[in-house]
């Protein structure tokens, strides 16, 4: 699979992450006022229970997915009745020099910034042609619903 129509997603990528990204700093922040709650031990995380992510998940340890969460940068953010979702964008590493791209998408209530539900984990590179060359930059929209 690859964009049905590249001149169309990056023109409407590009749109979407102007408005975004003057959010991004903001959720960053939150993101690392959860990390020092959770190393306080007054912040918890836990895995959204759906089939799909189940699957997904396989690929990566719930290690490996802790280590994003507390390590990654937030790419993109969208606050939608009450609640945050985050995008986070990370590399583990594997070995000597070997790296894994991660994105990591979770979700946090506005009303319980102490709490973070893990939906989806995977690998950009199952997608290379959505995103830009180091998968913090999304290029490509024909599979989203957004659209
Ligand atoms: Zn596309």
């Amino acid at each position: 699979m690859n964009c049905k129509n590249e001149s169309r997603c990056k023109q409407v990528s590009e749109e979407r992450f102007s408005r975004m990204e003057r959010h991004l700093d903001t959720a960053n922040n939150r993101l690392n006022k959860f990390r020092d709650a959770y190393e306080l031990g007054i912040a918890d995380l836990a895995f959204d229970d759906h089939a799909e992510f189940r699957v997904l998940w396989r690929a990566f340890s719930e290690s490996q997915v802790l280590e994003a969460v507390l390590k990654g940068e937030i790419i993109e953010s969208r606050f939608k009745n009450g609640e945050y979702g985050f995008l986070i964008w990370y590399n583990i590493k594997l070995a000597a020099r070997q790296y894994r791209p991660m994105h990591v998408s979770v979700t946090m209530l506005e009303s319980n910034p102490n709490f973070m539900i893990i939906t989806t984990v995977y690998d950009p590179r199952s997608k290379e042609w959505v995103w830009t060359e180091n998968y913090t930059r999304r290029i490509c929209l024909c599979d989203t619903r957004e659209q």
